[in-house]
């Protein structure tokens, strides 16, 4: 079926010298900001906590950029017990209300987007044009689940004679949002406005390298009108109050996006019914992608690198669909990496505020080093092609493609989340299908080629959530391309798609006999 396209928010032109000036002065802004303290919003108001830890710039780890206060098991539990306390109204709020909060929060981001992108770029070192994208992603997020929510709230009706059967939706209860950092304020939005416009009491617990970001969200819900205990803020360690949170029996669900490792830790422990608890748990979780690209004998080069190229290095490489295995076709391999690694070199590093960047620094020392020991193991594993010279201050990781890797190889079937390439030979097509397939994730994926048999086989075979054919394998846009994977990548379904709100909703059926 044929749905009419969904309105996304254009991103800024930055060709526009109106637009340039515009996101200067955001800068300058937030810039007088720097360095003020965040305090978690437990019941409508900020509390302060005994805990307070330094947010910095990853481009110059000496910029603060805000001092988070972490919330106490206490507190966690203060806001849990909150959230209880507002759940029944919140459930009994008219849809279009509820939808209309999401609406003006759309709003408010719209008017502030030139310094939600600043604060972006700052704290997690994204440069400005995939900021921006990033702002524009969380309005759509706003928007999209408002429409969809209207949509479920109409209900079905199968009626027969002599008894009416409607269908409807009803809240779950308690959700608790633990966000990542890589889209500090989109997917941060997106799971929490997800979960309030359904109608559960929501308590957020971002990733604490962005929780900056994540208080100028929580800032902008309150401005939109939700009310006090049905939305908290509650940035803390995730070891902690995060794992008090997802442990406690009055949670009713938890949207989760970032490792594996901690979502399968939350799968387990959420699975385990605790005394008192009287439900089931429901897990949604977005993990990691080790992502394949296919180019083929038949691939038009000038694209294929191109889309490489972004899908690897953008955002340095820490998106969970960031392309991490090029795996091309003997016929035109070596042709493919010579062009691939010139590219390469060719891409800017440096701060992520200057505007001419194209690759940033990473998140923070540990990622960095991490990273840069996945380098090492692969100068063991492979040929290393390209290594590039980073900058000496900053979380910085020179942008590295390997060549030759066997597909077994760690690098080859590990997530470095860094940016770190792996291009793997492969003799045929099938081959190429069945390494592309060849790991524990399925997220995203893409195919090069203007073969149609390879695209039909591609279509049907390649496992992956998210498949790209002829174009680069990042950068989903609500609605018109939902997001997520299957393997372990994760578990449920696709955010910005139109089975995700179903996943924090309790269907229910009334039968009367008439
Ligand atoms: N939705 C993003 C994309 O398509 C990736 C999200 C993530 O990294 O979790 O690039």
């Amino acid at each position: 079926t044929y749905n009419s396209p969904f309105p996304n928010v254009p991103d800024t032109d930055y060709a526009e010298v109106e637009a340039r000036a515009r996101s200067q002065q955001a800068f300058e802004k937030v810039r007088q900001q720097l360095g003020k303290t965040y305090f978690p919003i437990i019941n409508g108001k900020f509390e302060p906590t005994a805990e307070i830890i330094d947010s910095v710039n990853p481009s110059n780890p000496t910029e603060i950029i805000g001092k988070v206060g972490l919330i106490s098991i206490e507190q966690a539990e203060q806001a849990m017990q909150a959230a209880k306390a507002a759940f029944p109204k919140w459930k009994a709020t008219p849809v279009s209300q509820r939808a209309a909060i999401l609406r003006r929060a759309g709003e408010l981001m719209t008017q502030r987007r030139d310094e939600l992108a600043a604060w972006i770029v700052l704290e997690v070192g994204k440069p400005l044009v995939e900021a921006d994208a990033e702002v524009s992603e969380a309005i759509d997020f706003c928007n999209y689940y408002a429409s969809e929510m209207e949509r479920l709230d109409l209900g079905s009706s199968y009626d027969v004679l002599g008894e009416t059967n409607r269908y409807t939706y009803q809240p779950r209860g308690i959700a608790v949002v633990i966000s990542p950092w890589n889209f500090p304020l989109a997917i941060a939005a997106g799971m929490t406005v997800a979960a309030l416009v359904t109608g559960n009491c929501t308590l957020l617990k971002p990733a604490e390298v962005s929780t900056v970001i994540a208080a100028k969200f929580a800032e902008i819900l309150l401005e939109a009108g939700i009310p006090a205990g049905v939305f908290q803020y509650v940035p803390g360690k995730g070891s902690k109050a995060g794992a008090y949170l997802v442990q406690h029996p009055e949670t009713h669900l938890i949207a989760f996006t970032g490792s594996q490792e901690v979502g399968c830790w939350i799968y387990a422990n959420a699975a385990i019914l605790q005394p008192k608890q009287k439900h089931l748990k429901r897990v949604i979780a977005e993990m990691g992608g080790k992502n394949g690209l296919i180019v083929d004998e038949s691939a038009d080069l000038d694209q294929a690198v191109a889309g490489a190229v972004h899908s690897a290095f953008g955002y340095s490489g820490q998106k969970c669909s960031a392309c991490s295995r090029v795996i091309v076709l003997d016929a035109v391999y070596d042709k493919f990496v010579t062009r691939f690694v010139e590219a390469t070199r060719s891409l800017n590093i440096g701060m992520a505020e200057l505007p001419s960047t194209q690759v940033g620094p990473v998140i923070d020392d540990k990622a960095q080093a991490k990273i840069k020991e996945y380098i090492a193991i692969g100068k063991e594993e492979a040929e290393l092609a390209l290594e590039m010279i980073a900058p000496e201050t900053g979380y910085f990781v020179p942008p590295t493609i390997f060549k030759n890797v066997p597909h077994t190889a760690q690098i080859a079937q590990e997530e470095i989340f860094g940016p770190v390439v792996a291009v793997i030979r492969a003799s045929d097509f099938e081959e190429a299908l069945e390494i592309a397939n060849g790991t524990n994730y399925a997220l995203t994926g893409g195919l090069y080629s203007r073969t149609p048999s390879h695209i039909q086989e591609a279509q049907e075979r390649f496992e992956v959530g998210n498949l790209y054919i002829n174009r680069g394998i990042t950068g989903a846009i609500v609605s018109r391309q939902p997001f997520g994977g299957f393997k372990l990548s994760g578990v449920g379904s696709k955010a910005g798609g139109p089975d995700y709100l179903l996943q924090f909703l309790e269907p229910k059926v009334i039968t009367e006999n008439i």
